[in-house]
């Protein structure tokens, strides 16, 4: 398959700043796999693996799971045939490290085509993350206030029990922010200095976030069906 006829779409931003709401949307209008290293963790997690395990001793904390272990899995999530076409990367590349193996991971596929950063404050991010609740079972995502689900505490795609993530509690939500500028937020400047950088306004309502993004995607021709 020609390099062009894939497409790899990076999500960057702050815990919290929508990116998992929007690569959903993305993901069944343009067919694509969402690839969240947070789900993938959590995943194994549930089902009780060695990485799983591995994983929550980091993840309680607020930290990064180490970049080897964390790289293998997205690898290998990589030569599942859904990737065929490109992907929709959440959370990953989190460092520089990362950013450069996923390079190299995507190099015989043309690479990334668009960087979507998402920008929001502080603020919002820990509103939105104190009333975030997920599904365990599909890993849909709603927010208390401004994406309730339709029956309180019931996901809408498969009617299983929303919960609160251990690590969306407060105190860890502040770790979490320190890693990402920290550690994460370099990426803006690199991935600025490759030309593949679209900054969007991330503290919109939902449908206008979409629009947003849509807008970045066409532009550099990845066509989303209407
Ligand atoms: P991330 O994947 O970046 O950590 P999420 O997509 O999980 O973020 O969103 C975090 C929380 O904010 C969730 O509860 C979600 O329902 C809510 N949310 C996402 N986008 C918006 C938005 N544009 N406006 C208001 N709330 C939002
Ligand atoms: P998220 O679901 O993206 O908010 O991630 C939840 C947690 O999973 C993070 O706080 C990290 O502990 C871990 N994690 C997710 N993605 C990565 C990554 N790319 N590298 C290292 N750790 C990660």
């Amino acid at each position: 398959m020609a390099a062009q006829d894939r497409n790899f779409i990076l999500l960057l931003g702050a815990p919290g700043a929508g990116k998992g709401t929007q690569a959903q949307i993305l993901q069944e209008k343009l067919g694509l796999p969402h690839i969240a290293t947070g789900d993938l963790f959590r995943y194994n997690l549930s089902n009780k693996t060695e990485l799983g395990l591995l994983a929550k001793s980091y993840m309680d904390s607020g930290a990064l799971v180490p970049d080897d272990v964390t790289i293998k899995m997205v690898a290998d999530r990589l030569t599942r045939e859904d990737c065929a076409r490109g992907a929709i990367f959440d959370g990953f590349p989190r460092n520089l490290q990362q950013a450069v193996a996923l390079e190299d991971l995507l190099a015989d596929f043309g690479g990334l085509d668009v960087v979507v950063m998402f920008t929001v404050d502080d603020d919002v991010v820990v509103e939105r993350i104190s009333g975030r609740r997920s599904c365990r079972n599909c890993g849909a995502v709603y927010h208390d206030s401004f994406n309730p689900p339709k029956q309180p505490n019931v996901c809408d795609v498969c009617g299983n029990e929303l919960y609160q993530r251990d690590d969306d509690k407060p105190e860890t939500v502040k770790s979490r922010l320190y890693v990402y500028y920290k550690q994460t937020s370099p990426l803006i400047g690199y991935y600025f200095a490759k030309g593949l950088l679209e900054e969007i306004n991330a503290v919109q309502p939902v449908a206008a976030v979409t629009a947003d993004v849509f807008k970045v995607l066409s532009a550099h021709g990845i066509l989303v069906a209407p």
